[in-house]
């Protein structure tokens, strides 16, 4: 329903998706790694505080922003993550040291806090994360019980049904290489150190070089119980499915089992699929082109 945000809230939010697109394309025409591309977009995207990634993230059911993020190239195989983690103002960046610096893939909680120091990563403390509007959508799902998603109907905020998910970016660049990466703040009200499908690897966030590169965002256990990234993959590579197919085809498993959400998905040869099942999904797009495409709902 295109009228449960106002003009305003929505121009704040193409505008946002408009500029952090047309960065990302004078990026990729400047010759930019795609795994480069996605870690900025999505850092771009998590300092602009309206999404539920890094400032302006959701609080967890003790009022506290704990953050999961994932990074995957698709050149490499490579993949780096971090889940609950409550200092790094990028978390993306983190989740690619993680990648690049240590010998693992995914760190959580305190050990993923101390990489971010022994590197220097930028860290702030819970205020800067936390916004008004974040606080009093935890009291009200607190109040009711609910464990929610940052958009649902719910809250009785100014702009009850405001998109403002989970963020993601998927890019393929000049050379025809790959790269995808996700972060959020997960769900409102969440359990203390629960974890979505946004820093699993397979599950938030796939990209490789043969087929495509994901990004999802939406009721995170739904996707992480239908590992929904490395399903788009798979239909690609085993079963010849091109990438609307493959996305449609993921995207109806995580439907079947009752799961609300979305995912921006890109090819090897640079076809986009962005499909959803939730009433919207904030989402741009640049093709050859170069013209920046924002759109909210089914517009
Ligand atoms: N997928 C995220 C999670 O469950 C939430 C979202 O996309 O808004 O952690």
């Amino acid at each position: 329903d295109r009228r449960s945000l106002t003009p305003a809230r929505e121009a704040e939010f193409r505008a946002a998706l408009a500029r952090i697109a047309a960065a990302a394309w004078a990026r990729l025409t400047a010759g930019a790694p795609a795994l480069d591309v996605v870690e900025s977009a999505v850092r771009d995207l998590e300092d602009f505080p309206l999404f539920n990634a890094g400032r302006g993230a959701v609080l967890n059911a003790d009022g506290v922003v704990e953050m999961d993020a994932s990074i995957m190239d698709g050149r490499t195989r490579r993949g780096g993550a971090v889940a609950a983690v409550r200092t790094a103002m990028h978390p993306v960046s983190l989740a690619r040291a993680v990648m690049e610096r240590t010998e693992h893939v995914l760190l959580v909680g305190e050990g993923a806090e101390r990489l971010a120091g022994t590197i220097g990563a930028e860290r702030a403390p819970q205020p800067y994360f936390i916004t008004a509007e974040r606080a009093e959508q935890q009291r009200l799902a607190a109040r009711q019980g609910k464990v929610t998603l940052d958009h649902d109907p719910l809250f009785n905020v100014p702009d009850p049904k405001d998109k403002r998910g989970t963020v993601g970016a998927v890019a393929r660049d000049a050379n025809g290489h790959l790269a995808a990466a996700t972060s959020t703040g997960g769900m409102t009200n969440k359990h203390p150190g629960r974890v979505g499908d946004t820093p699993i690897v397979g599950a938030g966030t796939w990209a490789e070089d043969t087929t495509c590169a994901v990004s999802a965002t939406g009721h995170g256990e739904y996707f992480l119980l239908s590992s929904l990234a490395h399903d788009v993959h798979a239909r690609m590579a085993y079963g010849g499915a091109a990438l609307d197919a493959a996305c449609a085809g993921a995207l109806g498993r995580v439907g079947e089992l009752g799961g609300t959400g979305g995912l921006i998905a890109i090819d090897r040869d640079g076809a986009i699929a962005m499909p959803y099942n939730s009433e919207g999904m904030y989402r741009a797009r640049v093709g050859e082109d170069g013209v920046v495409r924002v759109a909210i709902y089914s517009d």
